[in-house]
């Protein structure tokens, strides 16, 4: 008997340090009931992360159904449905619901998918960004197709954040989870994107969430409150 109060100690301890690491994923097999469609998804190989974008899912917020049927709606979209793009699987490599909760998306190794037009990486540093952080050309010469994605680390928030900002907790737990995906992939504060800052036809992930990131300069390295806290968190990890 007189183990058992330490080995509790030991147990209290282990668990107050996994939940200290924040950041928990929710796997992909633990919300969506539907595999992966790989032979379309590995004509896109992902190669090396080069940088991280940051999108909003376009659904509703305040949202009134869960996040793991918001998500299985959103990848029935992508991925079945016959009048939606037929992309393999939900377009995203991560997503965090209302509740703060992360959820892993598609396979990291595969390259997200999207409706807009990216540009090649040359192109969005050639190219200057509007007073709403967009890209001003609305589309380059030698753009001819959809989903130059390659190299990007998706994560999208759910919901739509033009005049509306996600909870407090949520924003805390996504900053976290950006410098962690930051620090895993040896990148820098100045490796996250916004979708605006490097597609053309696009305001995701909405003008509230973008200022509050990038703050009043909306350019690229410009450090609002958002990015401020990826940075402190990064500080945190090095
Ligand atoms: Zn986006």
């Amino acid at each position: 008997m007189k183990y058992i109060a330490p080995l509790l100690l030991v147990f209290a301890f282990i668990f107050t340090a996994c939940s200290d690491e924040g950041g928990d994923v929710v796997p992909r097999s633990e919300w969506s009931n539907v595999e992966p469609d790989v032979k379309t998804l590995a004509r896109k190989p992902n190669g090396k992360i080069r940088y991280i974008s940051i999108h909003q899912s376009e659904t509703p917020f305040p949202d009134t159904v869960d996040a793991v049927r918001r998500l299985r709606g959103i990848q029935n979209w992508h991925q079945n449905n016959p009048g939606g793009p037929k992309w393999g699987d939900i377009a995203y490599h991560y997503l965090i619901g209302p509740e703060a909760k992360i959820y892993e998306g598609r396979s990291v190794k595969y390259a997200a998918s999207s409706g807009t037009i990216y540009l090649t990486q040359a192109q969005w540093e050639a190219v200057a960004l509007n007073d709403k952080g967009q890209t001003t050309a609305s589309k380059p010469a030698g753009i001819e197709k959809p989903g130059a994605s390659e190299g990007h680390l998706t994560i999208s928030v759910l919901g739509t954040f033009h005049r509306e900002l996600p909870s407090d907790e949520t924003r805390r737990v996504l900053t976290k989870f950006v410098a962690q995906k930051l620090k895993e992939h040896d990148l820098s504060v100045d490796d996250v994107y916004f979708h605006r800052e490097i597609a053309c036809w696009t305001d995701c992930p909405g003008q509230a969430l973008y200022d509050w990131f990038r703050g009043k300069s909306r350019e690229h390295g410009a450090r609002g409150t958002g990015m401020n806290w990826i940075a402190d968190e990064l500080d945190k990890l090095r």
